[in-house]
């Protein structure tokens, strides 16, 4: 397995790389942003280590764009001990896991361990379906490249949706996930909140983006440009 060693401190770098080499890795090592990223758009890593404070930029800056690319190696970063806001920073762009400076050798490698044994896959910072995207993290949503204003619920109705796009989603599973298994509120509730969710979403000569499936629940289409033959309700 090949990892990527990003960590501009060279003692550290230096030490890190040994460590990883004895567990049976083929280490490349990067102190830059720039060469961090020329080495990630030539080679194919399993993991990467990502050091948050760079000369040249910032990690987790470096990570997003990494996960919008469709980057799918693992992300282990390096923070500092107080750094909280980084490390909500970093995993919010996409990273797996961290370790805070100063940290354990034998923790670190159980650490990349423990990542390389999860599959790897496409990880995105942000969700989408058709022409909607929403960002968990700064909770923002588009519809076709345009901003668009949704309160709390509608956010978590749409985030829900997003998370089992092309499924149909019943609706006592969605009141279940956006209100709690036990709101005793009125029965329209969803119906509601659906209605306005589209009503923000809707745009001249596109479909909605949310179907009905009558009797059973909703469903978030898919495909772009997807034409619904379906009624809306
Ligand atoms: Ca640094």
């Amino acid at each position: 397995m090949r990892l990527l060693l990003v960590e501009d401190d060279r003692a550290l770098a230096g030490v890190l790389r040994r460590a990883l080499v004895e567990d049976g890795y083929a280490v490349d090592v990067a102190s830059t942003a720039a060469a961090a990223d020329e080495a990630v758009s030539v080679n194919d890593y399993s993991l990467i280590v990502l050091d948050l404070g760079l000369p040249d930029g910032d990690g987790a800056v470096l990570c997003r764009a990494w996960r919008e690319r469709g980057l799918d190696a693992h992300v282990l970063m390096l923070t500092a001990r107080d750094g909280r806001r980084d490390r909500i920073g970093g995993l919010d762009a996409g990273a797996d896991d961290y370790v805070t400076k100063p940290f354990d050798f034998e923790e670190f490698s159980a650490r990349v361990r423990a990542l390389l044994r999860r599959p790897r896959g496409p990880r995105r910072t942000s969700m989408s379906a058709g022409d909607v995207t929403l960002d968990p993290a700064t909770r923002t949503v588009w519809r076709a490249g345009i901003q668009v204003a949704l309160t709390v619920r509608e956010f978590s109705l749409l985030r829900y949706l997003l998370s089992r796009a092309g499924e149909v989603v019943e609706r006592a599973e969605l009141m279940e996930q956006v209100w709690d298994a036990h709101y005793d509120g009125l029965s329209n509730t969803l119906e509601v909140h659906i209605a306005a969710l589209r009503r923000k979403l809707e745009l001249p000569g596109r479909a909605s983006p949310i179907e009905t499936v009558r009797g059973v629940g909703y469903k978030m289409v898919d495909m772009a440009g997807h034409q619904t033959g379906s009624p809306m309700l």
